[in-house]
């Protein structure tokens, strides 16, 4: 009973430094620093580190331990078949103005009260722990598009953007092991208090998905037909009894008034009969 209890109480966290390998993110500015991927990986493995030591019933699992390539795609299956309670990204930012600097977090959706509410804590951790200048919260709304890795993960999930890379202070602040060691740590207290102060629901179960076409015979999802889509198409097939049974289908959206505006959006590109499914998990 006692092992079972243990294993119940267990918190699946996934830490994901940004980019890596072939992929630098925003590329050093000199060769005397980091470039974004090595800069991410540090902060990542430091918190890792924290959370290990002082916080036993969290398990953490990284996307990347090592400087490696790995795809958006295989970062969310991870987290998504590892079934993780939830996902941090780290990375850090660039803007082509360079007094812009200071720390960001994205989310999906505000309406995605978990999420929200560890952003919340990470935001008030980087100004109070670490003194950094915070920039705030955005959701995808706000930012004008979804990022990948908050929109497919199927748990709360943050990207938390450390500060920026093409400020020349910050730059340098985020390539001292201390500036590093300091954000992990606000990182930490952002997540302990999160998982110790009862983590407010969020439902991610339910999705929406937008149809564009449905066939009796398959169609590359690759196919030109798809083009002015701008997104990936999905091919789901149904019994063979079903007359147009391949089906094509783009978006996730855990919010069906962002499902809709995508419908819009692809109506106007020609795919007018195009409407809104909801799955659920
Ligand atoms: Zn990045």
């Amino acid at each position: 009973m006692g092992t079972s209890q243990a294993q119940k109480n267990v918190f699946t966290l996934v830490i994901d430094p940004g980019h890596g390998g072939s992929d630098p993110g925003k590329a050093r500015q000199s060769r005397h620093l980091a470039h974004e991927k090595d800069v991410n990986l540090a902060i990542a493995l430091k918190l890792g580190q924290y959370i290990r030591q002082n916080l036993p019933s969290v398990q953490v699992i990284f996307t990347r331990e090592k400087d490696e390539y790995v795809s958006l795609e295989d970062r969310v299956e991870l987290a998504n078949r590892k079934k993780a309670d939830c996902f941090i990204s780290i990375h850090a930012n660039a803007s082509n103005r360079a007094q812009v600097q200071g720390t960001e977090t994205h989310i999906y959706s505000r309406s995605q009260a978990a999420s929200l509410r560890l952003a919340t804590l990470i935001e008030e951790e980087l100004r109070a722990r670490a003194g950094r200048p915070s920039r705030g919260i955005l959701d995808a709304r706000e930012r004008g598009q979804n990022l990948y890795v908050t929109q497919y993960t199927r748990m709360p999930s943050v990207l938390v953007e450390t500060g920026y890379l093409t400020h020349p202070k910050e730059e340098a602040y985020l390539n001292t092991a201390n500036g590093q060691a300091l954000i992990a740590s606000a990182l930490f207290r952002a997540l302990r208090s999160y998982c110790q102060g009862g983590i407010p629901p969020e439902n991610r179960q339910r999705y929406y998905r937008v149809q564009v076409l449905a066939t009796s015979r398959p169609v590359d999802v690759k196919s030109k037909y798809f083009d002015d889509l701008d997104e990936k198409v999905v091919e789901i097939i149904n019994p063979a009894s079903e007359a147009y049974r391949y089906k094509y289908l783009i978006g996730h959206e855990f919010e069906i008034e962002r499902a809709r505006a995508l419908q819009k959006k692809v109506a106007q590109r020609g795919f007018k009969d195009a409407f809104v499914v909801a799955f659920e998990e």
